[in-house]
Order: structure tokens, then sequence, then C-alpha cells
């Protein structure tokens, strides 16, 4: 991911790629697909021990395939359905590895059941029809700061219900439905120079809420396990549902905004990848 500088924005588009840029050697920024793991958590200097020190190359290399790697070089391998840790191991063959019971049952009836009794298991990955589309993240800086649209009211219009008229009670629900308008009338206004944005990285700035709804606190950000405090690192927007076709799979995906926070120490502890911190706000509902 490409770093911004203090305060400016950096906006993020899904485009088409072909599969080889975004494997783990291209070190993409990607959606969709399988992970693109890479050996650890990536804070290193340009010279180290496990990258090379030029960047990868912008041409498609020889031996590209569009073959699904199954194994990182650490040895681990990966789920054939998902491209996750794959602790589990058909019982039969010991050579098709599985995140879960769940996707071996996928596996096994596309494809698995044919292949699993013969000598030479087929390692060709099927379509299994589970996977979200795979796109590039590409990333451009946006262009200019838009004024703010609204004051940012105080928390002093909270309803409190208690002893209220109805006219009261009336009043002070116009009210909340005004806050929420203006809420959302600014999320539109933010994003309206690039409707096709699906995701927006600034690490500490404000993200961009879609409702007044369920706005996290201080006190709702967990700190990291180091004892840093987590901060906002960038946020994934509602328009990625449309690139994902997640009903295809027939379940429902939704969210308004997706706010992701990282430790503002950039730890680096253990080895192996971070968990990080997902604020999900969902687009209230219209009364
Ligand atoms: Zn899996
Ligand atoms: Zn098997
Ligand atoms: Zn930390």
């Amino acid at each position: 991911m490409a770093v911004a500088g203090p305060g400016s924005v950096e906006l993020g588009f899904a485009e088409e790629a072909p599969a080889w840029r975004l494997r783990s050697e291209q070190f993409p920024s990607k959606v969709g697909g399988r992970p693109a793991w890479l050996s650890f958590r990536n804070q290193l200097p340009r010279k180290n021990e496990f990258y090379s020190f030029e960047p990868p190359s912008e041409n498609r290399p020889p031996d590209a395939g569009e073959s699904v790697c199954l194994q990182l070089q650490s040895g681990t391998h990966l789920c054939r359905v998902c491209g996750c840790l794959a602790p589990k191991t058909c019982s039969r063959c010991h050579q098709a590895h599985y995140c879960s019971k769940e996707h071996q049952t996928i596996d096994w009836r596309l494809v698995h059941k044919q292949t699993c009794t013969q000598d030479q298991v087929d390692h060709t990955v099927p379509d299994h029809n589970f996977l979200f589309p795979e796109f590039e993240i590409v990333i451009e800086t946006e262009d200019e700061i838009m004024p703010e649209v609204v004051e940012k009211e105080e928390d002093s219009d909270i309803v409190e219900s208690m002893g209220e008229t109805p006219e009261e009670e009336l009043d002070s629900m116009a009210k909340h439905e005004s806050r929420e308008d203006n809420i959302f009338q600014k999320f539109k206004t933010h994003i309206a120079h690039e409707p096709e944005q699906i995701l927006r990285y600034g690490r500490g700035i404000e993200p961009i809420w879609i409702s007044g709804k369920n706005i996290p606190q201080d006190k709702d950000i967990p700190d990291c396990p180091c004892g840093a405090k987590r901060i906002f690192e960038f946020q994934v927007m509602p328009q990625l549902l449309n690139h994902l076709k997640a009903d295809r799979l027939g379940k429902s995906v939704d969210w308004g905004v997706l706010a992701v926070f990282t430790c503002a120490e950039s730890c680096s502890l253990g080895s192996g990848y971070m968990e990080e911190f997902v604020w999900k706000q969902d687009v209230a509902d219209t009364p």
C-alpha cells in the first residue's frame, strides 16, 4: 500500500489486471481472489535478506502461468478453495489441503471425488465459484480536500426521551433525522468528485462516516497488543460491493463503511501477520 504524506488522502480504484500482476512477487494492492501472501509483515529497509533490492518487473515474467500457488516458500500449505492457511489434509490421498471441512466439501463435490483415488493427484485448481472476482487496486491522490459542508454538531441532540412530551419527542426525532441526513449528505459530497473510489487511505486522518449511528469513540478502538494506540489507516467504501458481486454466492454481504485501525507505532510483534481492527458502519435505515 502506498504511503500518503501528512494530511493527503490516497484513493483506491478497482481495475482489471492480468492474474500474474496480482501475485505475491509483485507486491500487489488487490482485492478479491486468493490472498497474495508475503513472507511476513512488509516493513523492511529496501536492502534486506528476503526480497530483491530492485522492484519487480513491470513486464510479464516468462514463467507467469495462470497456475495457483498452493504452498508458500516456507512449505506451509494453502487451502485449494480460498488460499488461506490449510491445517487440514485429505485423509485418503494426503495431497489436498484445506482450511476447513466446509472447503473440503466444496472441492470434493466439484472435482476431488474423481481425482482423489488417482495415482497422480491433479493439482490444477478448478473454479469453485467461491472467490470474489479479483481486481488490482490502483492508487491516486485525491486532488483537493473538500470544504466541510456541515458544522460538526454537538452530541447534545442525542435524544433524552425521559419525560418528554410527544411534541418534544417528535422535535428531537426530527433533529436527529436531519443530523443523519447531514452526515449522509456530507459523505456523498465528499466522494462526488471520484464516485468510483473503493478505498480511502490516510493514516491518522478522520474517516468519513456514512451515518450518524455507530460512530466509534476512542474507547471502542482497542489498543494494539504492543500497548500502543490504534489509529485510523484506511476505509473501504461501499462502492466495492458493486465489484464483488457478492449476491452470486447466495449470501448477502453489506456495509456502509469499513474503517481499519492499525498500530500507531507500526510495531512488529512476532514474525507473522498482525491482526488489525476493523469497524463496520452500516447505512442507516431510512425511516
Ligand atoms: Zn479454505
Ligand atoms: Zn484426497
Ligand atoms: Zn503495536
